[in-house]
């Protein structure tokens, strides 16, 4: 990264350049983007526009790393974690700076980035616990041979994260590939990227050894696309968008190159009529607007039983209207901007239309006045009614903090509406009856279901899609399938 006049102190922290075989450099042929704050529009750093030929020199990096077995053979497991372990620590000790930092390069709030940053941390220390647990099988063959079944890593990863959890996503990917013994190529966003920079640094610190972790930083087409088709790259990774996550399958099938794709999500969020009102209201209303709505599992599609329609519609417009847009960096904000200026202006498109596509306009919050922020990329609350389906904002991802209320009447026909998606990869259900909670959790075609609550997504659990939301799971142990190959070795006992 290099630095830009009168750019806030912390990203002074930021190492200068891209990560690749140890060493921190310059894109070949100098380019350089810019890194944009979005609560006022202004650029805050500079990092190397990365294209095919530098992201040739960190696949070449990561294949030796991979090849030579210095993160494999020439390492105990204890030493993998212990080296984790100590990524851990540094991300604690630097809590509030990469707090900071995140908040300055994706706008979210400060209270957000630091959950971020803490599970980080904690992402670090679960997957140093399992690179000691990783074991085989032996299954039983017969008395005149053993069959052993061992676990090997996959190879050099190409790790493609998206804008909206930047380090969070990075760690996700990362920590499982390095706890396995794979190597990493990691491209953060575009929108992003400085994090990821750190990350980068932390690793190196805690002694992992040179190009175990290289980190490319640019844009998709340029950065990303050519390790799709690179044949030393064993597995992609990806999180981001429903087209490109299409694209890298597609693309990465004339290798078989493995894949693990966390795509969008269009969510259900069902409160039924014995529901704990004040807590689904809460919930339901963070379940959307949380994190500026820049959640691939956010609870968009809201559907409220008859009995309580009112009451939540409600409740759902006084939660909107407490909220506080302003810049992250602002202890009292509690929604920054959204993360570019394209987002907003897509987010945006989907407000505008909607009244004349058929949803009903309910409410939409204020935008901050502060004339700091007025070049800001602020997109305020809002809460639509929709009859059914046909309306845009029912059907599609928006990515921003735009609720869609539909009123329901019974079970069967919620079920059924709330898998009308081409995704699922989450639901929320909000009721006191646990047979109703279960049968329905049950029914609804998505990979994570919350009852009584929205979000979370603790790390030693799953988190993943069926349908179009994706391939593959991530978090827990599930994550280490995503990095692992499987061999049988069968030992010959007869004569
Ligand atoms: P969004 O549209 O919300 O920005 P994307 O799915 O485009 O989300 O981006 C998620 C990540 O995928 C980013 O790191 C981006 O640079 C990367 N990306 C976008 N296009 C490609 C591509 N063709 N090949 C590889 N990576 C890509």
């Amino acid at each position: 990264m290099s630095s830009v006049d009168g750019a806030p102190a912390v990203l002074a922290r930021v190492p200068a350049g891209m990560h690749i075989d140890g060493r921190w450099v310059a894109a070949i042929d100098g380019e350089e983007f810019e890194s944009v704050d979005p609560a006022t529009g202004r650029v805050i750093a500079r990092v190397p526009r990365a294209q095919a030929a530098d992201v040739d020199r960190a696949v070449a990096a990561a294949r030796s790393a991979f090849d030579d077995g210095r993160w494999g053979e020439a390492v105990s497991a204890r030493d993998r974690a212990r080296i984790l372990h100590r990524m851990s620590d540094l991300v604690r000790e630097r809590r509030d700076e990469l707090v900071e930092i995140e908040v300055l390069d994706c706008g979210k709030p400060l209270a957000d980035a630091r959950g971020d940053i803490d599970e980080v941390a904690f992402m670090f220390e679960y997957y140093a616990g399992w690179a000691t647990k990783i074991a085989g099988d032996i299954p039983p063959v017969g008395s005149d041979a053993l069959s052993l079944v061992v676990r090997e890593p996959v190879g050099v990863c190409g790790l493609i994260v998206p804008w909206n959890y930047p380090m969070l996503m990075a760690a996700q990917k990362v920590a499982p590939a390095l706890a396995t013994g794979c190597t990493v190529v990691l491209k953060p966003a575009e929108q992003t990227p400085l994090t990821a920079l750190c990350m980068a640094a932390i690793a190196e610190e805690a002694g992992l050894p040179a190009g175990v972790l290289n980190v490319v930083t640019g844009f998709g087409v340029e950065a990303g696309e050519p390790m799709l088709t690179d044949p030393r790259v064993d597995k992609i990774s990806f999180t981001g968008s429903l087209g490109v996550g299409r694209h890298i399958q597609r693309t990465c099938a004339d290798q078989l190159k493995r894949v693990t794709l966390e795509l969008g999500g269009k969510s259900p969020n069902i409160v039924f009529g014995d529901a704990p009102i004040a807590e689904a209201i809460v919930g339901t209303a963070a379940g959307i607007f949380g994190n500026q709505g820049e959640v691939c599992s956010a609870g968009s599609r809201v559907f409220v039983h008859a009995s309580v329609y009112d009451e939540v519609l409600e409740g759902m417009v006084a939660q909107a209207s407490a909220i506080r847009l302003g810049s992250g960096l602002d202890e009292s904000t509690t929604m920054g901007p959204l993360v570019s200026a394209r987002q907003r202006d897509r987010v945006r498109s989907f407000v505008d239309a909607a009244p004349g596509d058929g949803a009903r306009h309910v409410f939409t919050g204020a935008l901050p006045e502060s004339a700091e922020l007025a070049e800001g990329f602020f997109v305020a609350p809002s809460v639509f009614e929709v009859p059914d389906h046909s309306p845009a904002i029912a059907r599609e991802e928006i990515f921003g903090p735009v609720a869609t209320v539909f009123r329901f009447e019974d079970v069967d026909e919620v079920v059924r509406q709330a898998n009308n998606t081409e995704y699922g990869l989450a639901a929320a259900i909000w009721t006191r009856d646990i047979n109703l909670a279960l049968t329905t959790a049950r029914r609804v075609r998505a990979g994570v279901v919350w009852v009584n609550d929205s979000q979370p997504a603790p790390s030693e659990s799953l988190w993943g899609g069926y349908k179009q939301s994706g391939v593959g799971r991530e978090l827990g142990r599930y994550a280490l399938d995503a990095y692992l190959e499987t061999k049988q070795i069968y030992i010959n006992l007869g004569s």
